[in-house]
């Protein structure tokens, strides 16, 4: 506990906490893309064979990494086990062997870019970029048209992402919106449109929150987020109780907070909607208890939330990285203590590098159960593990046997429609199962409750587009 209290504190435990700026010295935002990547000086002492292997795998997954992440987050004499350099740095083995063969053909003959388009394409397309419907199922409509840049997935809550906010400080290799930091324009679903939004929400009162996404919307601009939050002051968006800002900011950039230029612009903005009556939820995205230990993240987070925002936090499960009770452990423990509340436990969806990542149903039950045991009710806020698959938000809530038959416990967090939230269903037992689709209905059930239902409603909405 006392590391812990020290460690809060930039310099010494015994500092005035209450000018804290001060200690923290203004940094250049620095990065560096699969272009740049022999130019990382950690990365120039890697063997020539794993600086290889990050250039091919890099041609088809995102990779962007700022030396914030390099200097104070990884570390160098831990690779490549070290859990941050996993989150950031291609690996070979996400890649197909036989996908990586033929990109690391392509590298090797020096191809021309244009050689390697067709092939990078290909390969992208078969890792399902556009996991859950994520295109055309959630896709709001305003005055008959498609609003690009919003999901309204459910009932309660319209995802937005901003055209500013769409790419993020750095990228995680496990990122499950891979596609659209790979220049494909069809994919990125973004939206310059304040306007749209407001008038979106005006119409829809039933909606009580609003996910501002990305990318990271952090990387924005004070003032071009204010452009989009400031409205929702208005009157006629009274029923907009919650905003949510998704990010990952507090890892990759807590600078964003401090000492760069906005820093206190975009401070000022949170706490206006916080007197305004809002409930202003930062959505913070933590893998690991590393990144929550540096002097400058501990100071970031203690001005959000000295903004009267709350900070709640969220993370996929992923083998390599935290597929292990003790780092949830001390995760959740170390969030509970800086007064941040832990959210969600996810399970790494069906898209991108899944092969490499995932875990099976099974063990990131037992994870979670492991790691819930162990931390107090403050901590047993966390929801999960949840696979946020097309008909909504599933829980695996455990394992059992009924009648004899083994069986997952299963339930809604959310649902495309209301009514399936909190109906627990099962499954067959699947020591293999690392998605919703792999699991079928249990105890004779030919289908699970909501599938007819759901393709219905699917139906449906693709007729209206
Ligand atoms: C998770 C999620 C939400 C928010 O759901 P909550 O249960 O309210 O946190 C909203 N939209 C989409 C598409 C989601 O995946």
């Amino acid at each position: 506990m006392e590391a812990l209290a020290h460690a809060c504190q930039p310099d010494q435990a015994d500092e005035d906490i209450s000018t804290p700026e001060a200690h923290f010295s203004p940094r250049e935002f620095k990065v560096y893309t699969h272009r740049q990547l022999d130019r990382i000086r950690q990365v120039q002492a890697l063997s020539e064979q794993q600086r290889f292997e990050m250039k091919v795998v890099s041609q088809v997954l995102p990779f962007r990494v700022n030396d914030y992440v390099l200097d104070e987050l990884i570390d160098w004499n831990n690779i490549p086990d070290d859990p941050i350099f996993r989150l950031v740095f291609p690996q070979r083995e996400m890649l197909q062997p036989e996908h990586f063969d033929e990109v690391a053909a392509l590298v090797r003959a020096d191809a021309s870019s244009a050689e390697m388009a067709p092939v990078i394409k290909r390969v992208r397309d078969a890792l399902n970029p556009h996991p859950a419907g994520q295109m055309d199922l959630n896709l709001p409509m305003l005055d008959g048209e498609p609003l690009p840049g919003m999901q309204h997935k459910y009932r309660e809550t319209v995802l937005f992402f901003p055209s500013q906010g769409q790419v993020c400080h750095s990228y995680c290799t496990f990122c499950f919106r891979w596609a659209q930091f790979v220049g494909d324009k069809e994919l990125r679903f973004a939206s310059s449109e304040a306007d749209q939004l407001h008038r979106y929400l005006a119409e829809h009162r039933e909606v009580s929150d609003l996910l501002v996404t990305g990318g990271d919307p952090m990387v924005m601009k004070a003032r071009h987020l204010r452009g989009y939050l400031e409205g929702l002051k208005k009157p006629e968006l009274a029923h907009v109780t919650n905003i949510r800002i998704g990010s990952k900011s507090l890892t990759f950039w807590p600078y964003r907070f401090v000492t760069d230029p906005d820093a206190d612009d975009v401070l000022a903005l949170l706490r206006e909607l916080v007197d305004a009556g809002k409930h202003v939820a930062f959505m913070a995205h933590f893998n690991h208890w590393r990144e929550m230990e540096t002097p400058i993240c501990r100071e970031a987070i203690r001005r959000i939330r000295a903004t009267g925002a709350q900070i709640r936090t969220q993370a996929p499960l992923l083998h390599h990285i935290n597929d292990d009770a003790d780092t949830w452990t001390r995760m959740w423990r170390t969030q509970v203590q800086l007064g941040l509340v832990p959210y969600y436990m996810f399970v790494e969806r069906d898209t991108g590098a899944q092969h490499y990542f995932e875990v099976p149903l099974v063990k990131a039950w037992e994870i979670y159960r492991e790691a819930m045991q162990r931390v107090s009710g403050l901590a047993r806020t966390a929801r999960g593990p949840s696979m946020s698959a097309d008909p909504g938000k599933v829980e695996i809530q455990g394992v059992t046997e009924i009648n004899g038959e083994k069986v997952f416990v299963l339930r809604f967090i959310q649902g495309r429609n209301p009514d399936w939230v909190q109906r627990p269903f099962f499954a067959r037992y699947d020591e293999t199962a690392t998605w919703l689709p792999d699991l079928k209905p249990a105890l004779g059930a030919e289908k699970f409750f909501y599938e007819e239902e759901f393709d219905a409603l699917k139906d449906e909405k693709l007729a209206l587009i």
